[in-house]
């Protein structure tokens, strides 16, 4: 038998590796992932660090060794032989499995405009060292889209110096995930750092030293790099006849539509209660599904039910975001010492939360926030809002009732 075979060496591929060691899974596990490095944490890519791209592996070349799993670097799947329980490797290899993980993550969406290939991509420690060498002899830059990976990016390259443009076909930056009031106050902290937005407008063309704007406009640009965006890497699943959408499909034991294989991560969509399909792109679901994907491989039969939560930092900002808020939810906003939470309740129910501080300061009150939404409470807006009552207190009351 061929025991446990992972695809794909990123966060949730490598998370789920040692969560079966957890679950006392003694059989082969083999981790087979395209890139050459150890497995590496994305986020701190786009966070500065000395001005230079940050590494944070996931776990040592020991760790693994001593976990009895079997790391395969630099090394592809390329196909899927689902009646045979095999994997075929770009090597030609074919390895037998009991179980199957997709964790094959995402790749970004390509721009289509004449020049588009002069457009560096950003989703790997090798982009990110790329884009930074190229910046390093350059004095422009023009950012492809205004969502998190590319304001991220602005902030650190502002940082170093250079001139940043921005430029995003919404009318706004940071529109789809984040919530419009934080969405406003970090765009604004952007434009007084100097970045030049060009919104609700789309590119003609890239050229040598030049972003041409359908609009006419010339957005000087030594360096492009393009961040529009992720598409869930199903092109295995696909080929093999399992279920895909937006994402391979699973259903809520992050089991796809066949039994022995899995998915989990960024290229994982799993069935919702009330129906539909649901992808994130985001670390911690990443980490969470690999632990339930690797508890439901060894046997168990958990739904997967975590809240889904993001954070991400811009210059001295530190955004976090539990919950799924929506323009139709009741918003209740709290004012910190060094930020402001905002709550979102629906139909008194509280179902998100979101704040914006200096550094990690939210980072107690969304956690809290993140139990009181658990708990499904129904608090009262006035001591939401109110900074004098402890979200603590909530909690304690809401475990009482
Ligand atoms: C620059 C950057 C900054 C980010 N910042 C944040 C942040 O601040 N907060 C946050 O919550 N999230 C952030 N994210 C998102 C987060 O990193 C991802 O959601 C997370 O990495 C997803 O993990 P994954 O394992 O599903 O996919 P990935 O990390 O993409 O890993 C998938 C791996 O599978 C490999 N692979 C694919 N196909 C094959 C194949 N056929 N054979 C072998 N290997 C294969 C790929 O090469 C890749 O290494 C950021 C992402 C990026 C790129």
């Amino acid at each position: 038998m061929g025991g446990f075979v992972i695809v794909g060496a990123g966060e949730a591929g490598t998370r789920a590796a040692f969560a079966l060691r957890e679950t006392g899974y003694d059989k082969p596990i083999k981790l087979i992932g395209a890139e050459t490095h150890l497995p590496y944490e994305r986020p701190p890519l786009s966070k500065p660090y000395n001005g230079a791209v940050a590494m944070k592996a996931i776990c040592s070349a020991e760790a693994l060794l001593n976990a009895g799993i079997t790391y395969l670097p630099a090394v592809e799947v390329a196909e899927l032989d689902v009646a045979g329980q095999a994997v075929i490797l770009s090597d030609g290899q074919s390895l037998a499995y009991d179980k199957l993980l997709l964790t094959t993550g995402g790749r970004p969406r390509k721009l289509s405009c004449p020049g588009a290939g002069r457009a560096l991509e950003f989703r790997t420690y090798d982009d990110a060292k790329i884009i930074l060498d190229s910046v390093n002899a350059s004095r422009s830059v023009a950012i492809i889209g205004g969502g998190l990976i590319g304001m991220e990016l602005a902030a650190m390259l502002r940082g170093k110096g250079l001139i940043v443009s921005i430029v995003e076909a919404a009318p706004k930056p940071l529109g789809r995930a984040v919530p419009s009031r934080f969405a406003a106050k970090m765009h604004t902290r952007h434009v007084d750092e100097g970045v030049n937005f060009h919104l609700g407008v789309g590119i003609s063309e890239i050229r040598d030293n030049t972003v041409l704007l359908t609009n006419g406009a010339e957005v000087p640009a030594d360096v492009v790099v393009a961040a529009v965006g992720v598409q869930p890497e199903i092109s295995l699943a696909e080929k093999a006849g399992l279920a895909t959408g937006n994402g391979v499909l699973t259903n809520p034991f992050l089991q796809t539509s066949d039994r022995h294989i899995f998915a989990a991560g960024d290229c994982a969509a799993v069935e919702q209660h009330g129906g539909g399909h649901v992808r994130f792109e985001s670390w911690r679901n990443a980490r969470s599904q690999a632990q339930t994907a690797a508890r439901n491989m060894a046997g168990a039969n958990e739904a997967f039910s975590a809240i889904p939560w993001f954070w991400t930092d811009q210059y001295d900002l530190g955004l976090q975001v539990a919950g799924l808020p929506q323009p139709h939810h009741q918003s209740v906003v709290r004012a910190l010492p060094t930020g402001e939470m905002e709550f979102y309740l629906d139909e008194g129910t509280l179902v998100a939360a979101a704040g914006l501080g200096i550094g990690n300061s939210v980072a107690k009150d969304i956690k809290l926030s993140e139990m009181l939404i658990a708990a499904a409470v129904s608090p009262d807006p006035a001591a939401l809002a109110d900074a004098g009552v402890n979200l603590k207190t909530l909690l304690k009351s809401a475990k009482a009732a």
